[in-house]
């Protein structure tokens, strides 16, 4: 274990996760495991625990720490949890979801994104309750929902059907909703099948792209 970049974690969890209003213990103590620096490029490995997105490679990016918890506190993740996460992207929100869950099926659209995550997941740090997944997230999984938690970490112009399809009875959907510029944070929780919307604040994400997403740009 690297003692440098776990008193970065330290550091960056008080000042960044903590002072900034996120209380969820199980949620500290996660972001208090998981290595992030595994999953910045090793350029980046510096700034691995400032509060900011980082590239990460086909013009994708590693969301900024306390956006990750933010989410993340809003799945309210007891441990018994299957969750999906659309836009794997560099594995490390994943990586806290499956501290925090029983099982994460993880989606990614780009080949070398999904391949660099998965050897990080699977094969560094060898988590057992992650499923990796190639393809388009805008789907979902139907063969293996419903799920009782779904995280979107891209932008969404709007939450496909598709997807509140295959969430569960009291299941909550976490998706950045707006343009491809800028969204608000949409918090949809299904009770006794009907689909209630919360606001939760401004963000900023890359699109969604897909079927029923943004259309790729050449
Ligand atoms: N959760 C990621 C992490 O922890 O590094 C950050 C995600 S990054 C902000 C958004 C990711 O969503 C990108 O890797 C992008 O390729 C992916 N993405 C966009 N549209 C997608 C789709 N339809 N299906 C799966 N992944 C998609």
């Amino acid at each position: 274990m690297n003692q440098r970049f776990e008193s970065e974690r330290k550091k960056m969890v008080d000042e960044h996760i903590i002072r900034r209003g996120i209380t969820d213990e199980r949620v500290i103590e996660a972001m208090l495991k998981v290595p992030r620096e595994l999953f910045v490029e090793e350029a980046f490995q510096e700034k691995a625990y400032g509060d900011h997105p980082l590239p990460i490679g086909c013009g994708q990016t590693i969301s900024q720490p306390f956006m990750v918890a933010l989410m993340t506190q809003y799945l309210k993740l007891s441990g018994t949890e299957r969750v999906l996460e659309i836009g794997t992207g560099s594995g490390y929100q994943a990586a806290v979801l499956a501290e925090l869950a029983q099982k994460v099926y993880t989606i990614e659209r780009i080949k070398i994104l999904f391949e660099k995550a998965q050897k990080i997941l699977l094969e560094k740090i060898r988590y057992k309750n992650i499923i990796t997944v190639l393809g388009d997230g805008t789907l979902g999984l139907p063969n293996f929902a419903p799920f009782d938690r779904i995280i979107v970490t891209a932008a969404s112009s709007d939450v496909p059907k598709i997807l509140t399809d295959q969430l569960a009875e009291n299941g909550i959907l976490v998706v950045p909703k707006g343009d491809k510029f800028i969204q608000t944070l949409t918090i949809i929780t299904r009770r006794d099948g009907e689909l209630i919307t919360q606001d939760a604040g401004g963000c900023v994400f890359v699109p969604l792209i897909g079927k029923y997403g943004w259309k790729e740009e050449n």
